[in-house]
């Protein structure tokens, strides 16, 4: 068979996606079962030994064309984007450029960051010469949300196609025709091998990628209670997992903060792409002496937003979000919480627009649970240890931001977080070589930089004996005089 003649994944059963705007159907996909999942898997393997065999230089050169071929198609795929996730089409345009810069990072630095190096082989086994090198796993099954359909799964992909593997992706049945048309771009560097792969479906076709045989790692963007799930699943094969979860990030303000920067930031991070952001603004804690300010900022600026086609933000992508945010909304006002933008009333499926609470318990649920919409919680806080503590109180630990001009940075280092923005919002993932990630129920493992690289790789050691060792520790013809050696030097190295 010819690398051009693979023949698409079987299935027989289909579902539709919708565009969540107007409830149009925009595509049809195959519903692929178990048996649909391991072929796709089978394929992948052979074509993850040849996609290894090219090496880095090889495999740079690839997807730097893929990267020029990402550039060119950009108006194709933005048009798919914001049909399936209902999104602006320059906040398409934003995650797909931000996708395409992070392929060129993973590209350019994964022979640095993978290829062999030689490691110092200490006093003791001078006689060695050591080294370290990071081999593919093979196939990676990438399982992605629907929130951002390109950017988020891509921060697997890329770098898992950097390192040497072939993929499966599985992507959000709400946005299947998005990982139909990355998968498009991609075939044509590889001349039509079933190096990336997609498959679609529901949930039981991601269970089934995390079964398949042959699959060397699942890497899992979605909720915190499927990432169990996914879990749970690969436990059955001890495959490794990659878990990146929800978040309810918080933004602190300090007094000395430049609270239009601040206000724009939270707004922002909060209401763009509906609050459908896992590294979100959900919760704000801003101090005193600053917060009438700073909130009456916020409160002008979410005001004016407008939600639904043409506004500054589309819908809930997933219909069933928009009770979520109702519920969270209901719950903090019955708590005395109180609106100063929007109101429960602005839960007008499949829109939501703009909704800013102040003074919120912090036991009810728009504090604790994950709102994925476009629901600003503010309050005020009297000092910023108690600022840390009620950020850091959450059981998610994915992002944070601070805006402080004098202590931002000792700020972000008492947050218990994978990744935090000082006088910014959500910028870390824009930066390629800083890695991804969260703590506590936001997961763990990492995407992007350097550790997003080597998540996709298994490190292998080699130690290669240059001379015999005049006096062998590690061979019964030793004898207690070597020992005895052997301590001396042990003594004089390590025992001062
Ligand atoms: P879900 O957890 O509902 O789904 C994620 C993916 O898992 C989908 O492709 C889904 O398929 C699939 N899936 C569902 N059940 C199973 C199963 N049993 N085994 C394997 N796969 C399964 O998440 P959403 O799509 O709703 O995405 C939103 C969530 O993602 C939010 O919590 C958000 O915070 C988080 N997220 C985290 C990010 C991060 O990097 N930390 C980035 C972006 C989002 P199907 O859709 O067909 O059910």
């Amino acid at each position: 068979m010819t690398a051009t003649d693979v023949p698409p994944v079987p299935a027989t059963a289909t579902f539709e996606s919708l565009d969540p705007r107007t409830g149009d159907v925009v595509g049809t996909h195959p519903v692929h079962d178990a048996v649909a999942v391991e072929a796709a898997v089978a394929r992948a393997v052979g074509a993850a030994q040849w996609w290894d065999g090219l090496g880095h230089a090889e495999r740079r050169r690839r997807l730097a064309a893929w990267r020029v071929a990402l550039v060119h198609k950009t108006d194709d795929l933005v048009h798919v984007i914001a049909e399936e996730t209902g999104k602006p089409l320059d906040d398409a345009r934003l995650e797909l450029v931000l996708a395409i810069d992070h392929l060129d990072w993973a590209a350019k630095h994964a022979e640095k960051v993978l290829g062999t190096r030689k490691v110092a082989p200490g006093l003791l086994m001078g006689n060695q010469a050591a080294s370290l090198t990071y081999r593919p796993f093979g196939v990676i099954g990438v399982i992605g949300p629907w929130n951002y359909p390109v950017f988020t799964p891509m921060g697997s992909i890329a770098y898992a196609l950097a390192a040497g593997n072939a993929v499966v992706l599985k992507p959000s049945e709400l946005t299947p025709g998005v990982g139909v048309a990355l998968a498009d771009t991609f075939a044509e560097i590889v001349d039509g091998r079933p190096v990336l792969q997609v498959v679609t479906g529901f949930g039981e076709t991601g269970a089934a990628l995390c079964r398949a045989p042959g699959v060397g790692k699942i890497a899992f963007t979605g909720s915190t209670a499927t990432g169990k799930r996914v879990m749970a699943t690969c436990a059955e094969t001890l495959t490794p997992v990659l878990v990146e979860c929800g978040g309810k990030d918080p933004l602190i303000v300090d007094v000395d903060a430049d609270l239009d920067a601040a206000a724009d930031a939270a707004v922002w991070g909060g209401m763009s792409n509906a609050g459908q952001t896992c590294a979100g603004v959900e919760r704000v804690y801003v101090l005193e002496a600053v917060a009438e300010e700073f909130t009456a900022k916020v409160v002008a600026l979410a005001r004016g937003l407008r939600a639904g086609t043409g506004g500054e933000y589309g819908p809930m992508t997933m219909p069933a979000q928009a009770e979520v945010v109702r519920r969270h909304v209901e719950d903090a006002l019955a708590r005395g919480g109180r609106a100063v933008v929007g109101g429960a009333e602005s839960v007008q499926p499949p829109f939501v627009e703009p909704v800013v609470i102040v003074d919120v318990p912090e036991d009810s649920a728009a504090v604790t649970e994950e709102t994925f919409g476009p629901l600003l919680v503010v309050n005020r806080v009297p000092d910023l240890d108690e600022a840390v503590r009620r950020a850091n109180a959450g059981r998610y630990g994915l992002g944070a931001s601070v805006f402080s001009r004098a202590r931002g940075e000792e700020i972000a280092g008492r947050l218990r977080c994978g990744m935090v923005s000082v006088n910014g919002v959500i910028s870390f993932a824009g930066i390629p070589g800083l890695p991804f990630g969260g703590v506590g129920d936001s997961g763990f493992g990492r995407i992007h930089g350097e550790d997003g690289l080597r998540e996709f790789a298994r490190p292998q050691a080699v130690a290669r004996q240059r001379f015999r060792l005049p006096v062998p520790v590690t061979s019964f013809s030793r004898t207690s005089r070597t020992m005895k050696a052997l301590l001396g030097v042990v003594r004089v190295r390590h025992g001062r």
